[in-house]
């Protein structure tokens, strides 16, 4: 179709729509967003939780409770399980809403063309017909037809699975396969180099991407590895309880001489008791909590995976730019052949006059200044819009480097705007990390004048003159040496330098006549040498700190920047983040260096300076090599690999490009350092807070079971102490609510003074086993059983025979019982902290926890004084002196405890 055919049958051009067409075409097409397919996998997920193993197992029992004439017992279990279900799909759906919060969390942008004129929109509100513009670095989000485009090149992974990047233009053409028509860019693809203007065809659904989510979107999600690790867990814990079950169901009809049915039931008990159910649902939500509250501090996780990779990182490769630093350029210096001054006046003030050594400093007898001031101010992409209100400051847009330069151009009098007219820019060749300078090409008076400024060691070998006193004369070996004495004066003090050059293009005829064949080799060369501006990027005031939390937690930081050696080492020993003895490797150095002595200078310190982004591929990489958790730090689109292959990729929310935020597992919304220490933070207690819960609801296993032990080995000469249905309420009833609460326990005091987690090491570990089945279980055990012989003591045992049914009997199970809830809230309270005092973190500080303790024991008090349940869940009241003694218990378990844990922590000291 010819290119008007299109604007035609969407009734646009060229210049974009206008608002109102845009406005009906969103209400015709609807937001541009991808539909999941919600409904029916929302009841797929509701089902799947009366359809696990253990779910299965309840049915059946329930059945065959009501065939062998236990109807009430029957529907009780059929009860619980219908409840439990409930209350594990109730917790995926809270983990999910969590989830999709957090998407919307990041909106993606489009600069499209409305009214004529460009606007910034929410790609949501992307319509087809819609003209808009694609730059390196943006997700394009629709599927669109080229207008017109310089060397666009893009990524369409995401659609073929093939990440290497397509050439497309207005001309058609067509290669093999779907997708390769050169003219049309599809959606969810993004721009890796070049520019374009696209008019948009197809949105949401509609697209390609849209259509190949439909058809995806009931596949599987992947399981990550602490899924297959907890899943793993369950089924080990799964084929133990069946096991187990299986034993006690045998011994129950040998020694005890149970009927078939009854045995069943017997044993169901044990299987349910070691049956870990909470576990995956509580998992998947306490990590959905983590990533809300890492989003509050500024870094949004985009898969529950990296939650547990951040507790395990132990290398963190940080950009300095912005990331380390506030990216706030003043300049303090400027360097110039016949002069060296200091920048004295600071601030915005545009009054024609610049202060240079506390004097102000007239330009018409400075030439050499005056070109300085004026090329900085040309080879420049900031804009500066007046200020609205007469007397504010003027608002700059654009990077900070380059709006330093201007706001001291402005200050001495050369005006942006009017710079700008009587100089128009007729070409550009714009900044890249490789390269590490930019070209202007401006037109005065008919000729091409070219305005470059980069970093040192990128102008100076291309340079062959210099400015000295608004005269030209040849660039000697002496003049570098001092340029160069120069700059690493200024660097060795953390300051930033950047060097200004120009060339008159009609000097000579190695460029081109036709703009189109300018090229980096053709105009990038024969400069004339000008001068350097050295500004300040003073270190964030948050970083000190954090890197404090770094080195104490163990976690190296290593400092990967595009700018000089001595700059970079001297704000690296400013901040803390290396010593003096650290190594600089510069990218060149990198770029030569054999694999085995990278691996060891990446053992030490080690800073590395001018590297291209690329090379962080290779750092990384290098460090996982020598067994590394790495994140690392990008912004641009070649930071995108080594983003990929960090274990943690992190992208900067703010100047990040999307194609950076798409390859990152992580984005902060601040771009700043501390808030990756804050994420990691964060998850590492996630993790720890994940072993709080499984220690807590594995330690009430062993009370549940210890009574029906009993019963089997005295061969029932012990009546039953906790009857089937109770084992039940406290392994699906009340044993929940808290264990909630350990999740969103705050991260306790030292865990960012540990060193972090090893890969291999296992969730749950000897530690967890031996302290919820020897000690918290052992001690649970024998306070309930003493609870059910007290009772029976009470009533004359050992002259009166053990009761085996009857008021007696229900009283003391229903004190076995609830012994256990109350030898649980002592170990809710107990697993909150490893070896901190509970008193050190606030006894009532998490109030989840207390909620849950507050309904474990209502719900206590129901089954024990409501008629009905009292049938149902063979229980009975009991006295008010039973309840000080039950509401005692907690109080010597949890003081042990505080015992133990003081050792513990005089132990971790030594
Ligand atoms: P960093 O790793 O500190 O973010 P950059 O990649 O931003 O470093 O910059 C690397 C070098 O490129 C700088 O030291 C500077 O010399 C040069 N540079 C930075 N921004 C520009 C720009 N806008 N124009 C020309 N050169 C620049
Ligand atoms: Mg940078």
């Amino acid at each position: 179709m010819d290119i008007n055919d299109v604007y035609k049958y969407f009734d646009t051009k060229e210049t974009g729509l206008s608002s109102e067409q845009a406005a009906g075409l969103l209400k015709k097409f609807g937001p541009n967003t991808i539909q999941r397919n919600k409904k029916q996998s929302q009841v797929k997920a509701f089902l799947k939780n009366f359809t696990s193993l253990m779910a299965i197992l309840l049915w059946i029992s329930g059945f065959i409770a009501i065939f062998a004439q236990m109807v009430e017992l029957g529907i009780a279990i059929w009860a619980v399980n219908l409840i439990n279900g409930i209350f594990s799909y109730w917790q995926e759906h809270q983990a999910q809403k969590a989830t999709n919060s957090l998407l919307k969390m990041l909106p993606t942008y489009a600069q499209v063309l409305r009214d004529g004129k460009p606007k910034q929109i929410n790609s949501e509100d992307l319509v087809p017909g819609d003209v808009f513009i694609i730059q390196a670095g943006n997700s394009i989000s629709a599927d669109a037809r080229i207008i017109k485009s310089t060397s666009l090149q893009v990524d369409e992974s995401a659609l073929t699975g093939e990440s290497v990047l397509v050439s497309k233009q207005a001309e058609y053409s067509h290669g093999v396969g779907r997708f390769s028509e050169a003219n049309l860019v599809f959606a969810g693809t993004v721009a890796g180099s070049g520019t374009a203007t696209a008019v948009a065809l197809a949105t949401a659904m509609h697209s390609e991407f849209g259509k190949i989510a439909k058809l995806t979107q009931n596949q599987k999600h992947q399981a990550s590895p602490l899924e297959i690790e907890l899943n793993h867990l369950t089924r080990q814990l799964s084929v133990i309880a069946i096991l187990i079950g299986a034993i006690f169901f045998v011994s129950a009809i040998f020694f005890v001489h149970y009927p078939m049915a009854k045995s069943f039931i017997f044993a169901l008990g044990m299987i349910v008791a070691f049956i870990p159910e909470g576990l995956l649902p509580t998992v998947t939500l306490s990590l959905a909590q983590g990533v809300t509250r890492m989003a509050k501090k500024h870094a949004l996780v985009k898969d529950l995976n990296s939650v547990e990779t951040l507790g395990e990182t132990t290398v963190i490769c940080s950009d300095k730019t912005g990331t380390l630093t506030q990216n706030q350029m003043t300049i303090n210096h400027l360097w110039l052949a016949s002069h060296e001054y200091t920048v004295t006046g600071q601030g915005y003030v545009n009054n024609g006059h610049i202060q240079l050594d506390s004097k102000d400093v007239d330009l018409s007898d400075q030439p050499d200044l005056e070109m300085l001031l004026r090329v900085a101010a040309l080879n420049n992409d900031t804009k500066v819009e007046q200020p609205k209100v007469a007397g504010d400051n003027p608002k700059i847009i654009g990077t900070p480097t380059e709006a330093a330069l201007v706001i001291l151009a402005e200050k001495a009098g050369i005006n942006l705007e009017s710079e700008s007219k009587k100089f128009p820019r007729i070409g550009a060749l714009p900044f890249d990390s490789d390269r590490k300078r930019m070209s202007t090409f401006h037109d005065v008076d008919g000729k091409t004048t070219i305005c470059v400024k980069g970093s040192l060691d990128g102008i100076l070998p291309i340079s062959d003159t210099i400015l000295d006193n608004g005269k030209l004369r040849p660039l000697t070996e002496a003049d570098k040496e001092q340029i160069n004495e120069a700059d690493k004066k200024y660097a060795a003090q953390g300051l930033r330098s950047l060097a200004i050059a120009y060339r008159d293009a009609s000097a000579d005829d190695s460029l081109p006549d036709d703009t189109k064949d300018w090229t980096i080799e053709n105009a990038e060369q024969h400069l004339t040498f000008v001068g350097l501006t050295i500004m300040e990027d003073p270190p964030r005031p948050e970083i000190f700190e954090a890197v404090r939390k770094c080195h104490e937690a163990s976690i190296r930081i290593i400092m990967v920047t595009g700018d000089s050696s001595l700059t970079a080492k001297s704000i690296a020993v400013k901040i803390g983040v290396a010593s003096d003895k650290a190594r600089v490797i510069t990218g060149d150095e990198l770029a030569e260096m054999h694999i085995a002595d990278l691996k060891e200078a990446l053992k030490g310190e080690v800073i590395f300076a001018r590297v291209a982004p690329e090379q962080k591929y290779r750092i990384v990489s290098t460090l996982q090599s020598i067994g590394e958790i790495v994140a690392s730090t990008g912004d641009g689109v070649n930071d995108a690999p080594a983003l990929k292959k960090a274990d943690i990729g992190v992208a900067m929310g703010v100047t990040g490009t999307d194609v950076a935020k798409d390859a990152a597992n992580m984005i902060l919304t601040d771009d700043n350092f501390a808030s990756i220490v804050a994420a990691i933070e964060e998850g590492r207690t996630v993790y720890s807070n994940l072993q709080k819960f499984l220690l807590y609801i594995l330690n009430s296993n062993m009370p549940e079971a210890a009574p029906s032990i009993l019963f089997l080995f005295s061969r029932g000469l012990i009546p039953l102490p906790l009857t089937v249905m109770q084992i039940l309420t406290v392994d699906l009833g009340t044993d929940m609510l808290p264990a909630l609460g350990l999740g969103a326990e705050k991260s306790e005091p030292g865990i960012m003074k540990q060193p972090p987690r090893l890969r291999t090491a296992h969730l749950l570990n000897r530690g967890i086993i031996l302290k919820a089945f020897a000690w918290y279980g052992l001690v649970a055990s024998i306070i309930s059983t003493v609870g059910y012989f007290f009772v029976n003591h009470q009533h004359g045992w050992p002259n009166v025979a053990l009761a085996v049914s009857g008021s007696v009997y229900q009283e003391a199970t229903t004190m076995t019982l609830a012994a256990i809830v109350f030898c649980q809230i002592a170990a809710a309270l107990n697993c909150r902290t490893k070896n901190s005092s509970i008193f050190s973190i606030g006894i009532f500080s998490n109030r989840r926890i207390w909620g849950g303790i507050i309904f474990e024991v209502l719900l206590l008090a129901l089954l024990i004084y409501v008629p009905f349940l009292q049938g149902l869940f063979n229980t009975a009241a009991i006295g008010w002196q039973d309840w000080i003694l039950l509401v005692c218990i907690p109080i010597p378990l949890v003081l042990i405890e505080e015992i133990r844990k003081y050792f513990m922590r005089k132990k971790v000291r030594v």
